[in-house]
């Protein structure tokens, strides 16, 4: 049975290289009907907080990465790890070690003076001498001194370590928290997970967790170390690259198929597939097809699938969605229909659910024009035709048609082009100089509207 899981620590929101991670071991249960688990590596006691707890849940949450087992969270176990450190003492598989921080930070220091580099020197390994009293140790584990690690890593290859690079790593803390190298055992074995999927920033920890795992004799599970995530300038994405936390795109109005989507490509692919629905991705998913190198993060083209995505959703379903942004920009919606209606006429327009609240403002309540749009437009002419106007939309059978009629009707009475009556009818209107057809505009906003808007702007 495949296990998988995700392992955040949580330490900040949910960003864009956790995502992508937990995205690529869900997809990989999922497709085999395996089990996805979540874990909360919260032994960092000083830099995790609830609230980054409660904003990976939330990621995932609004990525739809649900999961079958957890959360689980690594301080709610530390009896176990006591127990597995315990067997391990007991076996001779590991030792306390009673060297104290200057002890260590002095070692260190005549290691790199000598050109070497700094590696616990395994004082306490067989020492026979009685433990000081003023010391409390910390257990650390016997790493065999000869021989090789090996594993087929499922993106990297045939991976060789030889144990000689390996010192004896911490397991248990003087303060009894595990270390996060042997959290990780204990949980992978007692969660059975069979494939390990994660960042290659751990790659360096895997011939270190096998060996424990050895110890343990515990069986081994598949990894797969996914490569990085770099920004447009080729370095590793952080923040310098702008917003990499997943919610902030929520916050922006993307929608969380195209999030999905452009996670998945981001060092994985399935031909020339760009566009994809989750389905899709659950039955084209293989770990043999992660890409070896890094990939690059290019919000243009998350934007691009965004869009894509916006104008194929539903518009029952926009219209969910964009409503707490309209609210929010003090938009009061009459009704469903006018919404939807709105909707329809501007999706295709925007990039995201926030930029079409954004666009829709002025269905909704007037936006007064800025005082260069007034003072490009509004000349005596403009005002002459929007009075010419008023009076005809007055008596005018309202639809969209006879508004388009009317217009051109305008423009030839005060023999001008178009866009001489479109424009300054546009911005009294909507405050914008850029819009959809006014016609249509107008046919939705009703003849009271227009009016009072006409009335209120050149009075
Ligand atoms: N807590 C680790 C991290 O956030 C997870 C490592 C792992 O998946 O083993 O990087």
């Amino acid at each position: 049975m495949v296990r998988t899981r995700f392992a955040p620590s949580p330490t900040g929101y949910l960003h864009i290289g956790g995502a992508r991670t937990a995205l690529f071991s869900w997809a990989f249960a999922r497709k085999h009907g395996g089990k996805f688990i979540l874990r909360i590596e919260d032994t960092d006691l000083e830099r995790s907080t609830q609230l980054s707890v409660q904003a990976i849940l939330d990621g995932m949450a609004w990525l739809g990465l649900d999961y079958d087992e957890g959360p689980f969270y690594q301080m709610q176990r530390l009896a176990r790890y006591h127990e597995v450190a315990e067997q391990l003492l007991q076996n001779n598989l590991a030792y306390r070690c009673y060297a104290s921080k200057e002890e260590l930070d002095l070692l260190r220091e005549q290691q790199r003076a000598a050109g070497l580099k700094p590696r616990y020197d395994g004082r306490w390994r067989d020492a026979k001498q009685p433990p000081p009293a003023e010391v409390k140790p910390v257990i650390r584990f016997k790493n065999p001194t000869e021989g090789h690690v090996v594993f087929d890593d499922l993106v990297k290859g045939k991976i060789v370590v030889a144990n000689s690079e390996l010192d004896d790593l911490v397991l248990l803390r003087s303060d009894g928290i595990p270390t996060y190298n042997f959290g990780v055992i204990v949980d992978d074995l007692d969660m059975n997970i069979s494939h390990v999927i994660r960042g290659d920033d751990h790659v360096n920890n895997t011939p270190r967790q096998i060996n424990i795992l050895k110890a343990l004799d515990a069986p081994i599970p598949q990894y797969a170390h996914v490569p990085m995530i770099l920004g447009a300038d080729g370095e590793r994405l952080s923040k310098r690259h702008g917003a990499v936390s997943v919610m902030h795109y929520h916050e922006e109005g993307y929608l969380p198929e195209a999030m999905i989507n452009y996670l998945a490509r981001l060092g994985w692919s399935h031909g020339d597939e760009e566009i994809f629905s989750t389905d899709q991705l659950i039955e084209w998913f293989d770990l043999a097809t992660i890409s070896r190198s890094p990939a690059k993060f290019n919000p243009e083209k998350l934007m691009w699938l965004n869009q894509h995505y916006l104008k194929n959703k539903e518009e029952v379903h926009i219209a969910e969605l964009m409503t707490p942004f309209l609210e929010q920009d003090g938009c009061h919606i009459p009704n469903q229909q006018y919404l939807l209606k709105v909707i329809n006429l501007l999706k295709e327009r925007v990039n995201t659910i926030s930029e079409l609240a954004d666009a829709a403002v002025y269905f909704f309540r007037p936006l007064e024009p800025s005082y260069d749009l007034k003072a490009q437009y509004f000349n005596p002419e403009a005002k002459s035709i929007l009075l010419y106007l008023i009076d005809k939309f007055n008596s005018l059978d309202w639809n969209r048609q006879a508004i388009q009629d009317e217009i051109k009707k305008a423009a030839a009475t005060f023999n001008v082009k178009l866009p001489k009556v479109a424009m300054p009818l546009r911005i009294v209107i909507t405050g914008e100089a850029q819009t959809p057809s006014i016609d249509a505009i107008l046919e939705l906003l009703g003849r009271t509207e227009t009016l009072k808007r006409i009335n209120q702007q050149i009075s």
